[in-house]
């Protein structure tokens, strides 16, 4: 797919003032610093488009983008802030709960995971909360650039088989890196193969 337009539509704090359903939705969400903001960018070719290194805490957003007048991709907020405070975290629980587990046209839910570390129990348990919903996603593994290709398949293949504690398959993945524009084609693929469908 060749990312023609990306417009930026809104930005919500209100499950009720989303656009309307009628589009399909892709949900871009992992842990703060993950990379997600730079893979948005480097998805639409578009710099500027998903603000890089928010500040933890601030008040969370569901941002919508529109791709080529065809698809919505979903900027969700970041989990695991160490710094947010108890009732903070639970708003960010019901908000972006709420919003998944209500949103008809969500097509699927993109994963962020930092392809430098090992498997994060907050990544596994976000991915097992999106399984017992029968909500379908895919892993997008970032940063790929900052160790070699063996650790990167290392860590890969690690998370997955940890998922494979309560998946009998794990989901489909991506290895990625903003820095190099490695993995663009291959997500942006997915998504057109969905959307023609
Ligand atoms: P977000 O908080 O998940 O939106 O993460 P950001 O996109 O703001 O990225 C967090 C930090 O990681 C920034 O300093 C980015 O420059 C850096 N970063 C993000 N993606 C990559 C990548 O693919 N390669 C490298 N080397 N750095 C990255």
């Amino acid at each position: 797919m060749i990312v023609k337009s990306a417009e930026f539509i809104c930005s919500n704090t209100q499950i009720s003032k989303l656009p309307p359903p009628v589009k399909p939705e892709y949900a871009f969400i992992g842990r703060s610093n993950v990379g997600k903001s730079s893979l948005i960018n480097m998805l639409t070719g578009k710099k500027g488009l998903a603000k890089t290194s928010q500040t933890p805490g601030k008040t969370q957003l569901i941002n919508h983008f529109l791709i080529n007048d065809n698809w919505y991709l979903v900027d969700l907020p970041g989990y695991g802030y160490a710094r947010i405070s108890k009732s903070k975290k639970e708003d960010w629980n019901k908000f972006i709960r709420t919003y998944l587990d209500k949103r008809e046209n969500l097509q699927c839910v993109m994963v962020l995971v930092d392809s430098r570390l090992e498997p994060q129990k907050i990544d596994l348990e976000f991915c097992n909360w999106l399984g017992e919903h029968g909500l379908p996603f895919v892993l997008i593994f970032t940063k790929a650039d900052k160790q070699s290709a063996i650790k990167t398949d290392q860590n890969v293949a690690k998370f997955r088989k940890a998922l494979t504690a309560t998946f009998e398959e794990a989901p489909q993945h991506f290895v990625t890196s903003s820095e190099n524009q490695i993995g663009k084609e291959d997500v942006l693929g997915f998504i057109d193969q969905i959307n023609q469908n």
